[in-house]
Protein backbone atom coordinates (compact mmCIF):
# COMPACT_ATOMS: atom_id res chain seq x y z
CA UNK A 1 0.00 0.00 0.00
CA UNK A 2 1.23 3.51 -0.87
CA UNK A 3 1.34 6.48 2.01
CA UNK A 4 -1.10 9.01 1.47
CA UNK A 5 1.46 11.41 0.62
CA UNK A 6 3.49 9.27 -1.99
CA UNK A 7 0.02 9.30 -3.78
CA UNK A 8 -1.08 12.45 -3.63
CA UNK A 9 2.35 13.87 -4.82
CA UNK A 10 1.81 12.13 -7.50
CA UNK A 11 -1.76 13.40 -8.24
CA UNK A 12 0.03 16.90 -7.70
CA UNK A 13 2.22 16.43 -9.86
CA UNK A 14 0.29 15.83 -12.52
CA UNK A 15 -2.24 18.84 -11.89
CA UNK A 16 -0.37 21.88 -12.54
CA UNK A 17 -1.76 25.30 -13.22
CA UNK A 18 -1.89 25.91 -16.84
CA UNK A 19 -4.88 28.02 -17.78
CA UNK A 20 -4.16 31.98 -17.40
CA UNK A 21 -7.05 34.24 -18.13
CA UNK A 22 -8.30 37.52 -17.84
CA UNK A 23 -11.93 37.37 -16.38
CA UNK A 24 -13.95 40.41 -15.32
CA UNK A 25 -13.47 41.38 -11.69
CA UNK A 26 -17.39 39.94 -11.06
CA UNK A 27 -16.08 37.06 -12.20
CA UNK A 28 -12.90 36.15 -10.32
CA UNK A 29 -14.82 35.35 -6.96
CA UNK A 30 -12.41 31.97 -5.89
CA UNK A 31 -9.95 32.26 -8.33
CA UNK A 32 -6.50 32.70 -7.85
CA UNK A 33 -4.43 35.49 -9.09
CA UNK A 34 -1.92 34.50 -11.85
CA UNK A 35 0.33 37.81 -11.34
CA UNK A 36 1.46 40.43 -8.86
CA UNK A 37 -0.99 42.91 -8.39
CA UNK A 38 0.57 46.61 -7.58
CA UNK A 39 -1.22 49.88 -6.05
CA UNK A 40 -1.42 52.42 -8.94
CA UNK A 41 -2.98 55.15 -6.94
CA UNK A 42 -2.85 56.37 -3.19
CA UNK A 43 -5.97 54.44 -1.84
CA UNK A 44 -7.75 57.01 0.32
CA UNK A 45 -6.85 59.50 -2.76
CA UNK A 46 -7.11 62.26 -0.57
CA UNK A 47 -7.74 63.28 2.73
CA UNK A 48 -11.17 62.73 4.35
CA UNK A 49 -13.29 62.87 6.87
CA UNK A 50 -13.81 59.61 8.89
CA UNK A 51 -17.12 61.51 10.73
CA UNK A 52 -20.17 63.78 10.19
CA UNK A 53 -19.30 67.17 11.71
CA UNK A 54 -17.03 69.95 11.21
CA UNK A 55 -13.36 70.46 9.71
CA UNK A 56 -11.69 72.92 11.94
CA UNK A 57 -8.30 74.33 12.29
CA UNK A 58 -7.26 72.26 15.49
CA UNK A 59 -5.36 75.42 16.86
CA UNK A 60 -8.69 77.32 16.92
CA UNK A 61 -10.74 75.00 19.08
CA UNK A 62 -7.87 74.02 21.24
CA UNK A 63 -9.68 76.50 24.16
CA UNK A 64 -12.99 74.94 23.61
CA UNK A 65 -15.89 75.58 23.93
CA UNK A 66 -15.54 78.25 21.08
CA UNK A 67 -17.54 79.37 18.51
CA UNK A 68 -16.94 79.25 14.49
CA UNK A 69 -18.30 80.82 11.52
CA UNK A 70 -19.63 78.10 9.03
CA UNK A 71 -18.46 78.61 5.56
CA UNK A 72 -19.10 75.82 3.49
CA UNK A 73 -21.10 72.32 3.44
CA UNK A 74 -19.08 69.70 2.12
CA UNK A 75 -20.98 66.60 0.86
CA UNK A 76 -19.25 63.19 0.04
CA UNK A 77 -18.10 63.61 -3.62
CA UNK A 78 -18.02 67.17 -4.51
CA UNK A 79 -15.00 69.10 -3.58
CA UNK A 80 -14.84 72.04 -1.03
CA UNK A 81 -14.71 75.52 -2.82
CA UNK A 82 -13.71 77.49 0.14
CA UNK A 83 -10.41 77.61 2.56
CA UNK A 84 -11.18 77.41 6.36
CA UNK A 85 -9.81 80.57 7.85
CA UNK A 86 -8.88 81.30 11.35
CA UNK A 87 -11.96 81.23 13.15
CA UNK A 88 -13.87 79.04 10.34
CA UNK A 89 -15.14 75.64 9.80
CA UNK A 90 -16.85 73.92 7.28
CA UNK A 91 -19.58 71.34 8.12
CA UNK A 92 -18.65 67.98 6.66
CA UNK A 93 -20.14 64.55 5.77
CA UNK A 94 -18.50 61.31 5.98
CA UNK A 95 -15.92 60.66 3.13
CA UNK A 96 -15.62 64.23 1.81
CA UNK A 97 -12.82 66.04 1.68
CA UNK A 98 -10.79 67.47 3.95
CA UNK A 99 -10.59 71.28 2.72
CA UNK A 100 -8.00 73.82 2.71
CA UNK A 101 -6.93 75.36 5.64
CA UNK A 102 -8.49 72.48 8.01
CA UNK A 103 -6.99 70.25 9.45
CA UNK A 104 -8.90 68.30 11.94
CA UNK A 105 -12.58 67.37 12.58
CA UNK A 106 -14.70 67.52 15.17
CA UNK A 107 -17.78 65.39 15.05
CA UNK A 108 -21.14 66.38 14.62
CA UNK A 109 -21.74 64.98 18.27
CA UNK A 110 -19.49 67.60 19.78
CA UNK A 111 -21.05 70.44 18.63
CA UNK A 112 -24.64 72.42 18.31
CA UNK A 113 -25.44 75.29 15.99
CA UNK A 114 -24.88 78.20 17.74
CA UNK A 115 -28.25 79.73 15.89
CA UNK A 116 -31.66 78.22 16.72
CA UNK A 117 -32.77 75.69 13.88
CA UNK A 118 -35.51 78.34 11.79
CA UNK A 119 -33.71 81.29 12.14
CA UNK A 120 -32.29 82.62 9.42
CA UNK A 121 -28.65 81.42 8.49
CA UNK A 122 -26.06 81.35 5.67
CA UNK A 123 -24.89 84.19 3.41
CA UNK A 124 -22.15 86.18 3.58
CA UNK A 125 -23.74 88.36 5.94
CA UNK A 126 -25.35 86.31 8.31
CA UNK A 127 -23.17 83.45 8.55
CA UNK A 128 -24.00 80.12 10.65
CA UNK A 129 -22.19 79.63 13.97
CA UNK A 130 -21.15 76.48 15.17
CA UNK A 131 -20.32 76.05 19.15
CA UNK A 132 -17.40 73.47 19.37
CA UNK A 133 -17.66 71.73 22.21
CA UNK A 134 -13.97 69.95 22.40
CA UNK A 135 -10.79 70.54 21.74
CA UNK A 136 -9.16 68.05 18.98
CA UNK A 137 -5.72 67.06 18.06
CA UNK A 138 -4.59 67.87 14.04
CA UNK A 139 -5.32 65.01 12.07
CA UNK A 140 -9.19 63.91 14.58
CA UNK A 141 -11.08 61.80 12.72
CA UNK A 142 -9.02 62.14 9.15
CA UNK A 143 -8.28 59.59 7.28
CA UNK A 144 -5.22 60.70 5.26
CA UNK A 145 -4.28 60.26 1.62
CA UNK A 146 -2.54 56.48 1.21
CA UNK A 147 -3.88 55.20 4.47
CA UNK A 148 -4.88 52.10 3.10
CA UNK A 149 -2.63 51.76 0.34
CA UNK A 150 0.32 53.74 -0.97
CA UNK A 151 0.79 54.24 -4.52
CA UNK A 152 3.63 51.61 -5.98
CA UNK A 153 2.56 48.88 -2.71
CA UNK A 154 2.65 45.81 -3.21
CA UNK A 155 -1.13 44.67 -3.24
CA UNK A 156 -1.79 40.59 -3.46
CA UNK A 157 1.20 38.19 -4.76
CA UNK A 158 0.55 35.15 -7.24
CA UNK A 159 -1.31 32.65 -5.46
CA UNK A 160 -4.16 34.73 -3.83
CA UNK A 161 -7.53 33.20 -3.48
CA UNK A 162 -9.31 36.39 -4.24
CA UNK A 163 -12.39 36.13 -1.76
CA UNK A 164 -14.69 38.76 -0.94
CA UNK A 165 -12.64 41.64 0.17
CA UNK A 166 -10.05 41.05 -1.92
CA UNK A 167 -12.58 41.51 -5.10
CA UNK A 168 -13.21 45.35 -3.11
CA UNK A 169 -9.98 46.09 -2.96
CA UNK A 170 -9.47 45.36 -6.82
CA UNK A 171 -12.62 47.93 -7.61
CA UNK A 172 -10.88 50.35 -5.34
CA UNK A 173 -7.81 50.02 -7.37
CA UNK A 174 -10.38 51.07 -10.03
CA UNK A 175 -9.45 47.22 -11.84
CA UNK A 176 -12.35 45.93 -13.97
CA UNK A 177 -10.17 42.74 -14.72
CA UNK A 178 -7.70 40.57 -12.92
CA UNK A 179 -5.82 37.99 -14.46
CA UNK A 180 -6.12 34.67 -12.55
CA UNK A 181 -5.94 30.81 -13.18
CA UNK A 182 -8.43 29.75 -15.02
CA UNK A 183 -11.40 27.68 -13.44
CA UNK A 184 -10.86 24.18 -14.16
CA UNK A 185 -14.13 22.71 -16.19
CA UNK A 186 -14.47 19.18 -14.96
CA UNK A 187 -16.75 15.89 -15.94
CA UNK A 188 -18.24 13.90 -13.65
CA UNK A 189 -19.44 10.54 -14.20
CA UNK A 190 -20.93 7.40 -12.72
CA UNK A 191 -20.49 4.03 -14.11
CA UNK A 192 -21.88 0.96 -12.81
CA UNK A 193 -25.39 -1.66 -14.63
CA UNK A 194 -26.77 -1.61 -10.96
CA UNK A 195 -27.38 2.04 -11.08
CA UNK A 196 -30.28 3.92 -11.56
CA UNK A 197 -30.80 8.11 -11.89
CA UNK A 198 -34.13 8.58 -12.97
CA UNK A 199 -36.60 8.22 -9.62
CA UNK A 200 -37.79 5.10 -11.05
CA UNK A 201 -38.91 2.00 -9.05
CA UNK A 202 -36.04 -0.15 -8.30
CA UNK A 203 -35.71 -3.23 -10.14
CA UNK A 204 -33.78 -6.29 -8.43
CA UNK A 205 -29.81 -5.68 -7.61
CA UNK A 206 -30.24 -2.43 -8.75
CA UNK A 207 -29.62 1.04 -6.27
CA UNK A 208 -29.84 4.86 -7.29
CA UNK A 209 -27.12 6.91 -8.47
CA UNK A 210 -25.94 9.27 -5.41
CA UNK A 211 -22.03 9.70 -6.19
CA UNK A 212 -22.47 12.07 -9.31
CA UNK A 213 -24.68 14.60 -7.55
CA UNK A 214 -22.38 14.36 -4.55
CA UNK A 215 -19.55 14.58 -6.83
CA UNK A 216 -20.81 17.45 -9.28
CA UNK A 217 -21.24 19.67 -5.60
CA UNK A 218 -18.11 18.55 -4.38
CA UNK A 219 -16.54 19.88 -7.59
CA UNK A 220 -18.93 23.07 -7.30
CA UNK A 221 -17.43 23.94 -3.60
CA UNK A 222 -13.86 23.63 -5.08
CA UNK A 223 -14.85 26.40 -6.98
CA UNK A 224 -14.47 24.59 -10.40
CA UNK A 225 -17.34 24.74 -13.55
CA UNK A 226 -18.98 21.36 -13.33
CA UNK A 227 -19.81 19.00 -15.80
CA UNK A 228 -22.49 16.56 -15.95
CA UNK A 229 -21.08 13.54 -18.08
CA UNK A 230 -23.82 11.15 -16.77
CA UNK A 231 -24.43 7.07 -15.90
CA UNK A 232 -22.99 4.93 -17.71
CA UNK A 233 -23.19 1.16 -18.16
CA UNK A 234 -20.43 -1.42 -17.58
CA UNK A 235 -19.78 -1.41 -21.17
CA UNK A 236 -16.23 -0.54 -22.21
CA UNK A 237 -17.39 0.56 -25.61
CA UNK A 238 -20.07 3.59 -23.82
CA UNK A 239 -17.38 4.47 -20.98
CA UNK A 240 -14.49 4.97 -23.56
CA UNK A 241 -17.13 7.18 -25.56
CA UNK A 242 -18.11 9.03 -22.40
CA UNK A 243 -14.10 9.48 -21.17
CA UNK A 244 -13.10 11.00 -24.66
CA UNK A 245 -16.49 13.53 -24.87
CA UNK A 246 -14.99 14.54 -21.45
CA UNK A 247 -11.53 14.83 -22.90
CA UNK A 248 -12.35 16.97 -25.47
CA UNK A 249 -14.90 19.19 -23.03
CA UNK A 250 -12.81 19.12 -19.63
CA UNK A 251 -9.92 20.17 -18.13
CA UNK A 252 -10.22 17.10 -15.88
CA UNK A 253 -12.52 14.13 -15.66
CA UNK A 254 -13.91 12.66 -12.37
CA UNK A 255 -15.33 9.04 -12.11
CA UNK A 256 -16.39 6.48 -9.76
CA UNK A 257 -16.54 3.16 -9.60
CA UNK A 258 -14.98 0.24 -11.67
CA UNK A 259 -11.81 0.86 -10.12
CA UNK A 260 -11.26 -2.10 -8.18
CA UNK A 261 -11.18 -5.77 -8.74
CA UNK A 262 -14.57 -6.87 -10.37
CA UNK A 263 -15.11 -8.73 -13.22
CA UNK A 264 -17.03 -5.71 -14.74
CA UNK A 265 -14.92 -3.46 -13.44
CA UNK A 266 -14.43 -1.81 -17.15
CA UNK A 267 -13.18 1.97 -15.89
CA UNK A 268 -9.84 0.45 -15.37
CA UNK A 269 -9.44 -1.37 -18.38
CA UNK A 270 -10.02 1.29 -20.84
CA UNK A 271 -8.44 3.79 -19.18
CA UNK A 272 -5.73 1.51 -19.67
CA UNK A 273 -5.95 1.33 -22.49
CA UNK A 274 -6.33 4.97 -23.86
CA UNK A 275 -4.94 6.47 -21.04
CA UNK A 276 -1.23 7.25 -18.84
CA UNK A 277 -2.56 5.64 -15.50
CA UNK A 278 -1.44 4.50 -12.17
CA UNK A 279 -3.25 2.20 -10.22
CA UNK A 280 -3.25 2.47 -6.59
CA UNK A 281 -3.67 1.37 -3.07
CA UNK A 282 -3.39 4.17 -0.88
CA UNK A 283 -3.13 2.90 2.43
CA UNK A 284 -6.45 4.87 4.10
CA UNK A 285 -9.85 3.61 4.81
CA UNK A 286 -12.29 4.20 3.41
CA UNK A 287 -10.71 4.89 0.05
CA UNK A 288 -8.50 2.80 -0.67
CA UNK A 289 -8.29 2.10 -4.37
CA UNK A 290 -7.28 5.06 -6.93
CA UNK A 291 -6.53 4.99 -10.14
CA UNK A 292 -5.18 8.39 -11.62
CA UNK A 293 -3.32 9.39 -14.78
CA UNK A 294 -4.11 11.48 -17.75
CA UNK A 295 -5.74 10.86 -21.15
CA UNK A 296 -3.67 13.06 -23.18
CA UNK A 297 -3.08 16.10 -20.90
CA UNK A 298 -6.41 15.76 -19.05
CA UNK A 299 -6.03 14.56 -15.49
CA UNK A 300 -8.50 11.18 -14.98
CA UNK A 301 -9.27 11.14 -11.07
CA UNK A 302 -11.01 7.42 -11.10
CA UNK A 303 -12.73 6.86 -7.41
CA UNK A 304 -13.97 4.53 -5.76
CA UNK A 305 -17.40 3.68 -6.31
CA UNK A 306 -18.66 3.18 -2.43
CA UNK A 307 -20.43 6.27 -1.95
CA UNK A 308 -18.37 7.25 1.24
CA UNK A 309 -15.08 6.51 -0.29
CA UNK A 310 -15.76 8.53 -3.37
CA UNK A 311 -16.32 11.60 -1.00
CA UNK A 312 -13.29 11.30 1.09
CA UNK A 313 -11.22 10.36 -2.31
CA UNK A 314 -12.69 13.47 -4.15
CA UNK A 315 -11.44 15.28 -0.40
CA UNK A 316 -7.99 13.60 -0.69
CA UNK A 317 -6.83 13.81 -4.09
CA UNK A 318 -9.52 15.16 -6.48
CA UNK A 319 -9.63 18.85 -4.40
CA UNK A 320 -5.97 19.28 -4.12
CA UNK A 321 -5.63 18.11 -7.90
CA UNK A 322 -8.34 20.35 -8.82
CA UNK A 323 -6.94 23.09 -6.94
CA UNK A 324 -3.71 22.85 -7.77
CA UNK A 325 -5.36 23.19 -11.35
CA UNK A 326 -6.16 26.77 -10.28
CA UNK A 327 -3.33 27.86 -8.83
CA UNK A 328 -3.90 27.36 -5.01
CA UNK A 329 -0.15 27.37 -3.78
CA UNK A 330 -1.38 25.37 -0.28
CA UNK A 331 -3.66 23.17 -2.48
CA UNK A 332 -4.27 20.43 0.81
CA UNK A 333 -6.42 21.89 3.73
CA UNK A 334 -4.82 21.89 6.76
CA UNK A 335 -6.18 19.62 9.66
CA UNK A 336 -6.51 21.13 13.15
CA UNK A 337 -6.55 19.85 16.42
CA UNK A 338 -9.39 18.43 18.34
CA UNK A 339 -10.39 16.36 21.50
CA UNK A 340 -12.42 13.48 21.36
CA UNK A 341 -15.35 13.91 22.71
CA UNK A 342 -15.44 9.96 23.13
CA UNK A 343 -13.77 6.29 21.82
CA UNK A 344 -13.10 6.70 17.74
CA UNK A 345 -12.15 2.71 17.89
CA UNK A 346 -10.40 0.78 15.20
CA UNK A 347 -8.26 -1.91 14.15
CA UNK A 348 -4.56 -2.39 13.33
CA UNK A 349 -4.27 -2.59 9.66
CA UNK A 350 -1.53 -0.63 8.27
CA UNK A 351 -4.05 2.05 6.87
CA UNK A 352 -4.85 5.62 8.43
CA UNK A 353 -8.40 6.26 8.92
CA UNK A 354 -10.66 9.04 8.36
CA UNK A 355 -13.37 8.62 10.46
CA UNK A 356 -16.45 10.59 9.67
CA UNK A 357 -17.40 12.89 13.10
CA UNK A 358 -18.83 15.84 13.92
CA UNK A 359 -17.08 18.89 15.01
CA UNK A 360 -18.42 21.11 17.78
CA UNK A 361 -16.69 24.24 19.78
CA UNK A 362 -15.75 23.04 23.12
CA UNK A 363 -13.94 25.05 25.91
CA UNK A 364 -12.45 27.65 22.59
CA UNK A 365 -10.99 24.41 21.39
CA UNK A 366 -12.68 21.52 19.44
CA UNK A 367 -14.34 18.36 20.64
CA UNK A 368 -15.66 15.66 17.95
CA UNK A 369 -17.68 12.32 18.09
CA UNK A 370 -18.47 9.80 15.68
CA UNK A 371 -21.43 10.94 13.01
CA UNK A 372 -22.46 7.16 12.75
CA UNK A 373 -21.81 4.33 11.16
CA UNK A 374 -18.68 4.09 9.85
CA UNK A 375 -18.99 1.81 6.41
CA UNK A 376 -18.01 3.05 3.44
CA UNK A 377 -21.92 2.09 2.16
CA UNK A 378 -23.27 4.43 4.87
CA UNK A 379 -23.39 7.83 3.21
CA UNK A 380 -25.97 9.16 5.94
CA UNK A 381 -23.01 9.51 8.28
CA UNK A 382 -21.12 11.46 5.89
CA UNK A 383 -23.40 13.56 5.81
CA UNK A 384 -24.04 14.51 9.10
CA UNK A 385 -20.26 14.40 9.46
CA UNK A 386 -18.73 17.98 9.27
CA UNK A 387 -15.42 16.65 9.74
CA UNK A 388 -12.78 13.72 9.32
CA UNK A 389 -10.89 12.38 12.10
CA UNK A 390 -6.69 11.63 10.98
CA UNK A 391 -6.71 8.29 12.76
CA UNK A 392 -3.52 6.84 12.55
CA UNK A 393 -2.73 3.06 12.35
CA UNK A 394 -3.75 1.95 15.89
CA UNK A 395 -6.41 0.62 17.82
CA UNK A 396 -8.17 3.70 17.98
CA UNK A 397 -8.18 7.15 19.93
CA UNK A 398 -9.77 7.52 23.67
CA UNK A 399 -11.75 9.54 25.07
CA UNK A 400 -10.31 12.95 25.89
CA UNK A 401 -7.07 12.22 23.27
CA UNK A 402 -6.39 14.60 21.06
CA UNK A 403 -6.76 13.98 17.01
CA UNK A 404 -6.26 15.67 14.20
CA UNK A 405 -9.48 16.69 11.83
CA UNK A 406 -9.94 17.92 8.61
CA UNK A 407 -13.31 20.33 8.88
CA UNK A 408 -15.17 19.82 5.55
CA UNK A 409 -17.11 22.85 3.73
P1 LIG B 1 -17.43 -0.54 -7.87
O1 LIG B 1 -16.21 0.25 -7.55
O2 LIG B 1 -17.97 -0.21 -9.22
O3 LIG B 1 -17.22 -1.99 -7.67
O4 LIG B 1 -18.53 -0.07 -6.83
C1 LIG B 1 -18.34 -0.27 -5.45
C2 LIG B 1 -19.65 -0.10 -4.73
O5 LIG B 1 -20.10 1.21 -4.91
C3 LIG B 1 -20.76 -1.00 -5.24
O6 LIG B 1 -21.54 -1.39 -4.15
C4 LIG B 1 -21.53 -0.09 -6.16
O7 LIG B 1 -22.87 -0.48 -6.31
C5 LIG B 1 -21.42 1.23 -5.44
N1 LIG B 1 -21.53 2.34 -6.36
C6 LIG B 1 -20.81 2.50 -7.48
N2 LIG B 1 -21.15 3.65 -8.12
C7 LIG B 1 -22.12 4.20 -7.37
C8 LIG B 1 -22.89 5.39 -7.49
N3 LIG B 1 -22.70 6.22 -8.54
N4 LIG B 1 -23.78 5.70 -6.53
C9 LIG B 1 -23.95 4.86 -5.48
N5 LIG B 1 -23.26 3.74 -5.31
C10 LIG B 1 -22.35 3.39 -6.23
MG1 LIG C 1 -19.17 -0.94 -10.55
Amino acid sequence: MLPLETAREFVLDRCAARKLERVAVADALGLVTASEIVCSEDIPQFANTAMDGFAVRSADVADAPCELRVVETIAAGHAPQVTVGPGEASRIMTGATIPPGADAVVMVERTSMAKPAGTAAGGADNPETVRVEVGVPPGNHVRHAGDDLQAGAHVFGVGTELTAGHLGVLCSLGMTEVEVFGRPRVGVLSTGDELVDDGSPLQPGQIRDSNRRTLLALAHRADVDCVDLGLVRDDPDAIEAAILTGVDTCDAIVTSGGVSMGDFDYVKAVLNRIGDMRWMQVAIKPAKPLAFGTVGDVPVFGLPGNPVSSMVSFELFARPGLRSMMGHPDPIRATVGATAAEDLPRRVDGKTHFMRVLATPKNGGIEVRSAGGQGSHMLWAMANANALAVVPDSDGVRAGESVDVLLLD
